[in-house]
């Protein structure tokens, strides 16, 4: 069936970012910042994507593998104090592994960031509006219009109805590389074997425990060094007993208790869908609804197995699912792990991270948490689509390899990649080029001079 309609409504601007997670909060920051005409455009109704409105904490670390150096700052540090202001993060530089605030993990949790979703949310609207761009919610990307190799323009699905915007360069930030695949864009689902995709888990955050009892219970089993590596067994014990009553069907045999600012309120990820396919709605939609009854069978897990948890109560639940991988762009460059572990030199650098690649088993109950050699970089054309020219990607839907995205699909990584991909448009504009085609040189001089860490 065919469906022609004359579009009346049409929005200009120089970039546009698709998306406003973590990954199009550093993009549109950094594009307007940079002097180009801005709009982020969300579908939600707030900034932060899985930050916020999918309850997710910590940010995962931004130092170095041993812990030493801090390789993500520029804006992800800006946020960080910010919201540290507001009472409503505790900057890395305070945050040891094995503690309260990372769930007892040893491996690649040193230095990570607690934060409030609510604050989180407020300061990165600031941000973006101090820097000049323009947010307009409630607007969902449909289509996109392509000539040749160039989008002419995206179809928007908003109140007033079908809308065009119209841009010279846009920035695909929706986690799910939308933009790049209604373009034609090449893109992978998954693993590239098999297709498989990191299980969904649905957060929530909990309140109203004895706080003591609680955390004396997992002190006293860290002492005995019964928690961390190998095994990260948070209520290991209790989830044992637990199933031996019929009481725990999940299938993964520990529970993952995040404490944020405020002591006593923690954020809890132990809900686990396997074999979804997030960009497929049926099954996006059997997935929510099977998390909410997850942490229904939780809550009464932590009720009558878990010390201090009898007043227990549910504070919020996300209100999206929680989704670690669907769709990665094909670029000029496909990173992987091997380029991780050997810690690979580019030329064409834009940022440094050293989380560990953390891939959730879809089978069995853990996964792998693999630390990287340090640290390691990802280049600029990771961040390009092979095939479409005024178009960047940045955050989870990167070009690289299933096993390398369970390392650089995390927040601070997704902020940093960002900035990459807005401080690129915004020069592209100046230099009247195709964004993908930046001079390296000038990019990453321009990174480097508004804080972002690049090591070679
Ligand atoms: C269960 C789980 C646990 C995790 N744990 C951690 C952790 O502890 N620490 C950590 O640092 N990272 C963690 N991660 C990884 C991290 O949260 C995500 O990979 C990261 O937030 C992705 O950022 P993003 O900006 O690429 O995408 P998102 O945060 O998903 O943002 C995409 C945004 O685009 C919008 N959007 C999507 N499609 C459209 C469209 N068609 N039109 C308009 N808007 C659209 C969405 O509404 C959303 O706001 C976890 C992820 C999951 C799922």
């Amino acid at each position: 069936m065919k469906y022609v309609k004359e579009i009346e409504r049409v929005i200009e601007t120089e970039v546009l970012v698709i998306g406003g997670g973590t990954a199009g909060f550093g993009a549109a920051v950094a594009s307007a910042r940079n002097g180009a005409k801005t709009l982020l455009i969300e579908k939600g109704q707030m900034l932060g994507g899985m930050a916020t409105t999918g309850l997710v904490g910590p940010f995962m670390t931004c130092y170095d593998d041993e812990g030493e150096n801090q390789v993500v700052k520029g804006i992800f540090e800006e946020l960080c104090r910010k919201a540290e202001e507001r009472g409503g993060a505790i900057h890395p530089s305070k945050v040891d592994n094995m503690s309260t605030y990372c769930s007892y993990y040893s491996t690649g949790h040193k230095h990570v960031t607690p934060f409030m979703s609510e604050v989180l949310e407020v300061v990165m609207e600031e941000m973006v509006l101090e820097a000049g761009a323009k947010i307009l919610y409630n607007v969902r990307l449909c289509d996109v219009l392509t000539e040749g190799k160039k989008i002419i323009g995206v179809l928007v699905s908003m109140k007033e109805g079908l809308t065009l915007i119209r841009a010279e360069s846009y920035i695909d930030c929706t986690g799910d590389a939308d933009a790049a695949f209604y373009a034609g864009a090449k893109c992978i689902s998954g693993d590239e074997t098999d297709g498989t995709m990191q299980p969904v888990s649905l957060f929530f955050e909990i309140g109203n425990m004895d706080r003591e009892k609680f955390v004396g219970a997992l002190e006293e089993r860290k002492e005995k060094g019964e928690l961390g590596e190998p095994g990260f067994n948070c209520w290991s014990w209790c989830v044992k007993e637990a199933k031996k009553n019929g009481d725990w069907t999940l299938i993964r045999d520990e529970v993952g208790n995040y404490e944020q600012p405020i002591p006593g309120r923690w954020k809890i990820n132990t809900t686990r869908m396997t074999y979804v396919d997030a960009t497929n709605t049926e099954e996006l939609t059997k997935a929510v609804m099977e998390g909410r009854r997850q942490v229904q069978e939780l809550m009464g897990f932590f009720k009558k197995y878990v010390p201090g948890c009898e007043n227990l109560q549910l504070l919020q639940v996300a209100s999206v699912l929680g989704v670690r991988e669907t769709r990665h762009i094909l670029g000029r460059y496909k990173l992987t792990a091997e380029d991780i572990y050997e810690r690979k030199h580019f030329e064409d650098a834009i940022c440094t991270f050293a989380y560990a690649i953390d891939v959730h088993a879809s089978e069995g109950n853990s996964g792998v948490l693999k630390s990287v050699n340090s640290y390691y970089t990802i280049p600029f054309r990771c961040l390009v689509p092979e095939d479409i020219d005024n178009l960047l990607v940045a955050g989870r839907c990167i070009s690289g390899t299933s096993e390398a995205a369970g390392s650089y699909r995390v927040m601070p990584c997704c902020v940093a990649t960002g900035q990459a991909a807005g401080t690129a448009a915004a020069l592209a504009l100046r230099e009247a080029c195709n964004p993908g085609d930046v001079d390296h040189g000038m990019l990453r001089k321009t990174l480097l001079e508004q804080g972002a860490v690049i090591w070679d």
